[in-house]
């Protein structure tokens, strides 16, 4: 017999907190009840709906302590490597050494949205010149100034090349202020012309293979740098079991994804898969516990599905979701409104994916950083969306833009005509800010509108099948 799933408010999460512990639940050093990070100014919790498993709760209170872990590691002695945009590359390399962590400052782009502005993180990158024209990412540099979310990195290293507009800008003025970056260049991913050399790439993308040379001849100088901070070497055999630890990490998620986006009724919330997604990039400052964390949440989503249990009406529309979102809680809109969560491509595709175990380990990562969506063409971004929108059954494709981000402005467009042209479902395009409290009821009304629109093709279709 197990515990009913369903969607609960933090005041739940506590009550139940204390019926879990009182039956002994067993826990890691960081639980605890969720409530407590509305102290450390998480307000946002405080309106959000979370999953009520044991394995949820584990899941957010290793999202929320982050910061902490990171702190321990320098206390420890541990190198801290700032890997800035490449989402999911350098951070297999730095795992690779005993003593080293690696984290992504752009993360603090949620912290607007977590302490609901509170940390005056936007403000502070207002007054450096980096305003509302570009993207969330900004909270960055507010981070670095306060000092107050993440400790100074030993050493930040950085992609450049085929990177956004808002996050070169952003990271270059970051440089200015005096952090120095490590920069490294990955080129703008094209197709390989007739009779070129030409190496496969994760996603059944293929490049130049001079592309792929000159991208791995820059992560072995990443590799210098990083031999040079650690004082050790980063041999091939190392390197390979590195980037075998992050495949299993692919792996747990690829089947924990699967499960998420297929099984009837949806067995898991958004929020929650969009939280354990995000593990994959750099696995939260702790490789093995991001494993814990992943097995066990995928082992109670097995544990529902067998049960044939979930979160949503069975007949919620599937909607698959393209870009992360700023506002955390309108992952949660998507299911009061009727829809469940049936795919998402969140920018990091590549770091999904499996890493080739059959080439030398930088030839392999040369190629999973080669493969970042953001690399490519908007074209080669919205086949792969509609692949995978085949592949999960998705009804319908929610485009969220990000404010102020360069890349948003027509990419949304490209990728909403090539889904419609390619497979006839509907998209819709929304913004969403940090905060979307103002926007709530439009941004509920186009949701339900689309999941509305779903269920209407679905009748019709039915009726035809009917109808012969
Ligand atoms: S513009 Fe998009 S890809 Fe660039 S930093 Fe902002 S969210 Fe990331």
């Amino acid at each position: 017999m197990i515990d009913a799933p369903e969607r609960i408010t933090l005041e739940e999460w506590d009550l139940r907190y204390e019926k879990l512990y009182r039956a002994g639940l067993p826990q890691p050093a960081y639980g605890g009840p969720l409530s407590r990070h509305v102290s450390d100014g998480d307000h946002r919790l405080l309106k959000l709906r979370y999953d009520n498993s044991p394995a949820a709760l584990r899941l957010w209170n290793f999202l929320l302590t982050e910061e902490d872990r990171l702190h321990r590691a320098r206390a420890a002695g541990k190198k801290i490597v700032g890997t800035m945009k490449d989402l999911g590359t350098v951070p297999v390399m730095a795992y690779s050494f005993d003593n080293m962590v690696a984290f992504y400052p752009d993360g603090a782009w949620w912290i607007p949205c977590v302490m609901e502005y509170s940390a005056g993180l936007l403000e502070i990158a207002d007054s450096l010149g980096i305003d509302e024209s570009f993207c969330p990412v900004r909270a960055m540099l507010g981070a670095f100034v306060t000092e107050a979310h993440f400790p100074i990195p030993n050493m930040l290293i950085c992609s450049v090349g085929a990177t956004c507009d808002d996050f070169s800008a952003i990271a270059q003025r970051l440089n200015g202020l005096g952090h120095s970056i490590f920069w490294w260049e990955i080129p703008h991913r094209r197709c390989p012309e007739q009779a070129e050399a030409t190496a496969e790439l994760p996603g059944g993308l293929s490049a130049p293979r001079c592309q792929v040379e000159f991208v791995k001849s820059e992560l072995a100088r990443v590799k210098v740098a990083l031999e040079q901070l650690a004082g050790a070497e980063l041999d091939e055999e190392r390197l390979s079991a590195g980037i075998r630890q992050a495949n299993l990490v692919r792996q747990s998620l690829a089947e924990l994804r699967y499960l998420a986006f297929t099984a009837e009724p949806c067995p898991i919330p958004a929020l929650e898969m969009l939280v354990a997604e995000m593990l994959a990039i750099h696995y939260c400052s702790d490789r093995g516990e991001t494993m814990v964390v992943l097995e066990e949440l995928l082992d109670e989503v097995k544990v529902r599905v067998r049960a044939g249990r979930g979160v949503l009406d069975a007949d919620a529309a599937k909607i698959f979701w393209v870009n992360p979102v700023a506002d955390l809680q309108v992952m949660n809109l998507l299911e009061d409104c009727g829809g469940r969560l049936c795919g998402t491509e969140y920018l990091f595709t590549h770091a999904l994916d499996p890493i080739p175990e059959n080439v030398p380990p930088l030839e392999a990562l040369a190629r999973a950083a080669l493969a970042d969506p953001m690399a490519g063409s908007s074209i080669d971004r919205a086949e792969r969306i509609c692949s995978d929108v085949c592949r999960f059954g998705a009804e319908a494709v929610l485009i969220s833009r990000i404010p102020g981000a360069s890349h948003c402005a027509l990419e949304g467009q490209v990728i909403s005509e090539v889904v419609a042209d390619t497979l006839g479902i509907p998209v819709l395009e929304i913004e969403v800010p940090p905060v979307a409290d103002s926007m709530s009821p439009t941004v509920r009304t186009r949701l339900e509108a689309l999941a509305e629109t779903v269920r209407a093709r679905r009748r019709s279709r039915q009726n035809r099948w009917r109808n012969g």
